[in-house]
């Protein structure tokens, strides 16, 4: 369900910032999607899809996704760090993925050892650019 509601909301942002600039028909609209967004990327594709034919200016709009890979900064060094990379096994970065909050308990930073960090990077969704007809 959540990925429809967001699908939605992409799908309204974009036909408002269409109009801000002017145009009336979209052709392309790039997502920038956060790898640590706890939902499914194909399902949320599936309904920009779906969901466009509802905006008439969207309706022949293609959604490029590109996926944000998540970085931490930290907060007593001010380093930023991927989290590629930084889990040590697969079930941990995957269980990251799911949770981003308990990051905390499996990484430090790489460079001071703080465990103390937020996420710079790689939350929500936005929309990185428009192309269009005016
Ligand atoms: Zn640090």
């Amino acid at each position: 369900m959540h990925e429809w509601a967001l699908a939605e909301s992409v799908i309204k942002s974009a036909v408002e910032h269409a109009g801000a600039q002017k145009l009336k028909k979209l052709k392309e609209t790039g997502v920038l999607f956060g790898e640590l967004q706890g939902i499914d990327r194909e399902i949320f594709s599936f309904a920009l899809e779906e969901l466009r034919a509802q905006f008439p200016a969207a309706r022949d709009c293609k959604f490029k996704i590109t996926v944000e890979p998540a970085a931490f900064r930290c907060k007593a060094c001010a380093h930023e760090f991927p989290l590629k990379g930084l889990s040590k096994t697969k079930d941990e970065a995957e269980f990251i993925h799911f949770v981003p909050e308990m990051a905390h308990t499996f990484l430090k930073c790489p460079k001071c050892k703080s465990p103390d960090f937020e996420i710079a990077r790689g939350r929500g969704v936005s929309i990185s650019y428009l192309k269009g007809e005016k």
